[in-house]
């Protein structure tokens, strides 16, 4: 099958599992209880999610805290006053400052995965953090005991396992997020820091064999949580090329929300690496009304003029609630739309007779 589809990441969690994440974090309900409740959140997040027909599917990220801050979930040495990401509505949210060294995960994303797989015989993708988004947790003024070189080279060797043992488990593809990259440019439009974003990476993709790389992806995009987004006001032609030299297999990227999507569409053509495969989104996870097939069929058709059949894929803009506790989308919504995202491909492909 040509032009694969696959989801990003997270699905709204029921209100019962964020009703019972709030009253065990408050001490109020014990941990069988919890798990009890997590269970039936994935179960049903499954098995929804194959009613959609979507050939490679995700635990929806029931049971992470966020997208970026699951390897902190029961780590030390964290103070709460780190890096604010602000958004376009006003609102923000705030990730946690390192307080000592050394860095270690106290969560891997295998767990998730496995999770996945005990409530489904469909290939399961796994989403990870980007290790430039966890160098944001090293405080701006240094640690004494700590100093930041020995904190990157910590941080990418945690990075490389968070990977690696997905891979291992046999993950149908690990992505990366990195909402971060289009964000840096707001903080430094010089492209020094996403320069810096990419090199980081690189280091821990570098660490990957090139058949390795061809399962590992990166996902970009303006951020999107409570139906707004951090970075949707900066310019894709300014992060594209240099998001292009990430060592990855497989680019994810946000285009249904586009302004201009067939200038998009051109700088991917000119600046997308030879042999990487590019999902395009046909899904706006923040617009609330449900896309029709046939609009999705018509993204598709459009992304083929520029990117080759054969290295085209589809996917959703972003995650439906990247933050455990963003509720603005209904799930009812959200696979609505990944059902019309793979009904819609299967249209495109059926024209483009591939
Ligand atoms: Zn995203």
């Amino acid at each position: 099958m040509t032009i694969p589809t696959e989801p990003i990441g997270s699905i709204p969690r029921p209100a019962e599992l964020i009703g019972a994440l709030s009253e065990f974090a408050a001490g109020r309900l014990g941990q069988a209880e919890l798990d009890a409740v997590t269970e039936r959140a994935l179960a049903d997040t499954l098995t929804r999610f194959e009613h959609t027909g979507s050939p490679v599917v995700t635990d929806g990220e029931q049971t992470k805290s966020s997208f970026a801050t699951y390897p902190l979930d029961g780590a030390t040495s964290l103070g709460s006053d780190g890096a604010v990401i602000p958004f376009a509505d006003g609102h923000s949210r705030q990730l946690p400052v390192l307080t000592g060294g050394p860095f270690r995960y106290a969560s891997f994303a295998e767990k998730y995965f496995q999770e996945a797989g005990r409530h489904t015989a469909l290939p399961v993708k796994q989403a990870v953090i980007a290790p430039s988004a966890l160098s944001l947790l090293y405080p701006s003024d240094g640690l004494a005991d700590y100093p930041r070189e020995q904190f990157i080279a910590d941080l990418v060797d945690q990075s490389e396992a968070d990977i690696r043992r997905c891979l291992d488990a046999g993950a149908a593809s690990v992505q990366l997020d990195f909402t971060e990259g289009r964000l840096s440019l707001k903080l430094d439009p010089s492209r020094g820091l996403l320069r810096s974003f990419v090199d980081l990476n690189n280091q821990v993709l570098d660490r990957f064999s090139a058949q390795e790389r061809e399962r590992i992806g990166v996902h970009t995009c303006p951020g999107g949580d409570q139906d707004s987004t951090h970075s949707l006001d900066v310019d894709y032609a300014e992060l594209l090329p240099d998001l292009f030299g990430l060592h990855a297999g497989r680019f994810y990227l946000q285009l249904a929300s586009e302004p201009d999507r067939r200038r998009v569409l051109q700088i991917i053509r000119e600046h997308a690496p030879a042999g990487a495969q590019v999902f395009v989104g046909v899904i706006d996870p923040i617009d609330p009304r449900v896309e029709t097939p046939e609009e999705v069929r018509d993204r598709v058709l459009e992304a083929a003029e520029f990117i080759p059949a054969d290295r085209l894929g589809t996917c959703d803009d972003c995650g439906f609630s990247p933050f455990a506790d963003d509720t603005s989308t209904s799930r009812d919504t959200a696979f609505a739309k990944i059902a019309a995202r793979v009904e819609g491909t299967a249209l495109a492909r059926a024209v483009l007779g591939v």
